[in-house]
């Protein structure tokens, strides 16, 4: 009990964390942005929970940059039939 009361809270800040990388990419502040991102995967890790499934194709787990339209490429993988997404860093994850 006491443990599922600590990962709910654990979730809340992920989600607050999350919330915080988008308003200092929104400012312009994307290495503060890339920080909150960080800060996140290490509570995940922390508290061996998973990345909230809203979040989860939100940001890069290896560079930890914040993904949208300006730093992902999304290809369509004709062999695999799937989509694809391709990170600055060069980390690609099927969608
Ligand atoms: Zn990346």
């Amino acid at each position: 009990m006491r443990k599922l009361l600590i990962i709910k809270a654990v979730k809340q800040s992920l989600f607050k964390l999350f919330e915080e990388a988008e308003r200092a990419w929104e400012r312009g502040e994307r290495e503060r942005a890339v920080h909150y991102i960080k800060m996140l995967f290490d509570l995940v890790k922390k508290y061996r929970t998973r990345v909230p499934r809203p979040l989860k194709n939100r940001f890069c787990r290896k560079c930890f940059l914040l993904w949208n339209s300006e730093t992902v490429k999304v290809v369509y993988d004709r062999k695999n039939h799937c989509f694809r997404v391709i990170c600055r860093c060069g980390f690609k994850k099927r969608l």
